[in-house]
């Protein structure tokens, strides 16, 4: 088609009741192919979806149309994990058209908030890393930054969790299996990627890739990220994998049809399941196939579009930002090199020179054993090439370190990308320092402890190249839809632009605080946000809560460095004061914990059981009655937090001071106006900076102290023989209180407890304990706490994915807003 003589028009929609009830019932017929009297639930729900669409399109096109025209600058986000959450309520209030379209399913006689309720969750992440990347695009939308986050279309994603018997039972996530209207197939973005082969002299010295064993054709999914007010309308692209045909042509027209559907099969593997956060050696393969797959799409497709509008690479770096979000994108470095020197023809150091200013990298843990390494043997078979060029960038990267510091003869060992004691191991988080023009940390501590601890050389050698960079939340999801009462109450105080201007605007609920009249109605939002989650629990897992009681919540991944059992070590001490004293004066509590253990982490899953385990033994004791409940909630995943957060008093943020980078569950309680009892560690110490020591409970050891404490010589037993309330608990969970059909049952944990704990909880429990009364005490006076949770949310602007996004844009990428 001539695109310069087509000349038409296309209208956007009226967002009206009467026209948005016509829209759906249109799409309905014509798009769905049901007409009302045969129509299911699941169609209905297609057919709002496509009425919203309907109203984004336009936007969409016109941020693509406007990208180009003016030729921005453009991010390119990669990330393994994309932890989007429900997208229809989000749509239609970034539209503008929630209530309309709610009115309008009412006059459809349709109930929108069952309808809401089916739409498949698409869990493409793990936890915290892929829910900020959520964030991240949510906010580039609304700041109209041109942008583009590549990921992967997996066929399942995050496992659905029930609990059987108190255990963990794992369900695949069949996300698709209802098609998903939310996404467009991009044949025309396709591309091939390769594995295997061989590397070979090519023409003029230079090397060359060839004879791969296998081919991945790479399909292109967008799907449309429609900022707050469609100020602009971001695009996710996530790949899928399907078989090469050429690959199996000789095996089809042997007639072998099954041995050419089995590659194909094993082709499409590569995009078939997310890969859990611990994972065991078993399939590591399938994931460095999963990484390089994603990321040879992605960087031919940037290229591709690059070259689109320009004929050479002089611009490249004016024009394309390449963030990695964590290492598991590194090999986009080896495979950019690739693509400029072998194929672009491009010299090593101009190409190199355009990589080190298109990279920037996330550094998200200083976890050893969550520090990506792959064996030279396996990336050498796999990957021939980019171990070479891997190889290459190395060799000149250690001859310069030689050169500027060659005192320190031990230098170019530590900071070689080879690993070379034992297996040879490529270190993927040095090749992303290497390549980047700036690497972040996700808080304050993080960023410090990172440049002091896993690159402190690099640090050294390149001390312009590290910033920080606090994580955020987008205000949009995380209280505007995930809270309704409390967000109704902000707009009658403050107006309704704190979704674009959160550090702004809701400062000026700060002077409200003393109110007794606002306090008041916070405290009636906080109910009936308890109301509705109390509504829930009766149902799944079934237990009836009290609303006027604590609502004390932890929940996130099951991980021993965040520290479920401390919290439950609170919880058993509890119980046992309960039953010494049940007719003392109890602020009555409910402890609700949910989370998911990675399938392979067994001591995770043990942490589960035990959690269920205490929670059936205290739920049924008459003595305790309604001054303690326990809970877990099965199945924790964006649409539940949605739920829970704005439900609780309290929020546990308790691991283990220096290991969580920075935690963004902690911010989306505090905005929901939750008070925080936590350790000074992750962006809780920033929390704290902007609440005040007064509205935030801190405790235990610092980072420093838990280094010293490991220094000397950390011995879990001498608290445990200390501390009479401790004891009692350890022990009780030891003679199988817990388990009295099974005693041994927890041995394993007890003992990691006495004998290592090497996440230090038993130094942390006595002052645990203590804040917990002071917790207790505060929840005694009900105005005074909510004064404090008003002072919270007041408080928590800052912590916007806006801003963070703004940081990034101004100080990382040099992005600039589409004009
Ligand atoms: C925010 C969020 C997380 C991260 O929580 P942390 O407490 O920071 O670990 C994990 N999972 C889901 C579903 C989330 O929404």
């Amino acid at each position: 088609m001539n695109n310069e003589t087509l000349d038409f028009q296309v209208e956007h929609p009226s967002n009206s009741v009467q026209a948005l009830r016509d829209s759906i019932a249109t799409w309905l017929v014509y798009a769905v192919g049901k007409d009302p009297t045969s129509a299911t639930q699941r169609d209905w729900l297609f057919a709002i979806v496509y009425a919203v669409r309907e109203r984004i399109m336009d936007r969409w096109s016109e941020t693509r149309r406007r990208t180009r025209e003016q030729d921005a600058k453009q991010l390119y986000y990669l990330s393994m994990e994309f932890l989007m959450g429900r997208m229809l309520t989000n749509a239609l209030m970034a539209a503008g058209i929630y209530e309309e379209t709610r009115a309008a399913c009412a006059l459809l006689g349709a109930d929108f908030d069952a309808l809401a309720n089916l739409e498949a969750e698409p869990g493409l992440g793990n936890g915290g890393l892929g829910r900020l990347a959520a964030c991240f695009m949510d906010s580039l939308a609304t700041l109209g930054l041109p942008a583009m986050g590549y990921g992967i279309r997996y066929d399942y994603g995050m496992f659905t969790q029930r609990i059987v018997d108190g255990r963990q039972v794992e369900e695949p996530d069949n996300w698709l299996a209802g098609g998903n209207p939310w996404e467009f197939v991009r044949p025309e973005a396709g591309c091939t990627v390769h594995f295997g082969g061989r590397v070979v002299p090519g023409e003029g010295g230079a090397l060359a890739w060839v004879d791969p064993a296998e081919d991945v054709i790479a399909t292109a999914y967008d799907t449309p990220v429609p900022g707050y007010q469609l100020h602009a309308v971001a695009t996710l692209r996530l790949w899928s994998a399907r078989d090469s045909d050429t690959i199996n042509l000789e095996a089809f027209n042997q007639g072998d049809y099954f041995r050419a559907v089995e590659a194909k099969n094993e082709a499409e593997n590569v995009s078939r399941v997310l890969y859990p956060e611990d994972s065991t050696e078993r399939g590591r393969e399938l994931r460095l196939r999963q990484e390089y797959f994603f990321v040879s799409a992605s960087i031919q497709d940037i290229v591709r579009r690059f070259l689109r509008d320009h004929g050479n690479f002089d611009q490249f770096a004016d024009k394309v930002a390449i963030h990695l979000n964590d290492t598991h994108p590194a090999l986009a470095v080896p495979e950019l090199m690739r693509l400029l020197v072998d194929e672009q023809r491009l010299g090593w150091d101009t190409a190199w020179s355009l990589c080190t200013r298109v990279f920037s990298y996330t550094n998200h843990t200083l976890m050893p054993e969550a520090l990506e390494t792959w064996s030279v043997d396996l990336l050498g078979r796999l990957l021939p090439r980019h171990l070479r060029i891997i190889y290459d960038i190395n060799a000149r990267f250690l001859a310069q370190v030689h050169e500027q510091h060659p005192d320190d003869n031990d230098l170019p060992r530590r900071v070689s990308l080879i690993e070379e004691d034992g297996v040879r191991r490529v270190r993927m988080a040095f090749l992303c320092v290497l390549a980047s023009h700036k690497v972040n940390g996700v808080s304050q501590l993080h960023t410090e402890l990172m440049q002091r601890s896993i690159f402190a050389d690099f640090a050294h050698i390149f001390p312009e190249r590290f910033c920080n960079k606090t994580n955020g939340i987008t205000p949009r999801r995380w209280l505007a839809q995930a809270n309704r009462p409390l967000s109704a109450l902000i707009d009658a105080h403050v107006g309704t632009d704190w979704r674009r201007d959160l550090d702004e605007q809701l400062v000026a609920l700060k002077p409200l605080a003393a109110d007794p009249v606002f306090n008041n109605a916070v405290r009636l939002a906080k109910q009936q946000n308890k109301q509705r989650l109390a509504d829930y629990i009766a149902r799944e897992p079934g237990v009836q809560l009290n609303i006027e009681s604590l609502f004390d919540v932890q929940v996130k991944r099951i991980h021993e460095y965040k520290r479920q059992l401390l919290n439950l070590l609170h919880v058993i001490t509890r119980y046992h004061q309960i039953q010494a004293r049940p007719q003392a004066d109890w602020v009555p509590r409910t402890v609700i914990f949910g989370g998911k253990a990675a399938f392979a982490y067994q001591m995770a899953k043990k942490i589960i059981r035990l959690i269920n385990d205490v929670a059936r033994t205290i739920n049924n004791d008459p003595v305790v009655g309604n001054r303690l409940k326990v809970v877990f909630v099965p199945n924790y995943r964006v649409t539940l937090a949605e739920l829970i957060i704005p439900a609780a008093d309290l929020s546990e943020q308790i691991s283990l001071a220096g290991t969580e980078a920075s935690g963004t569950g902690n911010m989306k309680f505090a905005l929901n106006g939750a008070l925080t009892i936590g350790t000074w560690d992750g962006a809780n110490i920033e929390i704290a900076q902007q609440v005040g020591l007064d509205n935030i409970f801190i405790f235990g050891h610092r980072a420093e102290e838990v280094a010293e404490l490991r220094a000397k010589g950390y011995r879990p037993r001498s608290y445990y023989e200390q501390n009479y309330d401790l004891k009692t608990a350890i022990d009780r969970i030891a003679d199988g209180t817990f388990s009295p059909q099974e005693p041994q049952r927890y041995h394993d944990v007890v003992n990691v407890l006495l004998e290592t704990d090497y996440f230090q909880l038993l130094a942390d429990y006595a002052d645990y304990v203590a804040t917990q009364q002071r917790v207790d005490a505060l929840y005694r006076d009900p105005s005074e706490w909510t004064r404090k949770a008003i002072l919270n949310i007041a408080s928590m602007g800052w912590f916007s994915s806006d801003r963070t996004i703004q940081e990034y844009a101004d100080e990382i990428w040099a992005l600039k807003p589409i004009a």
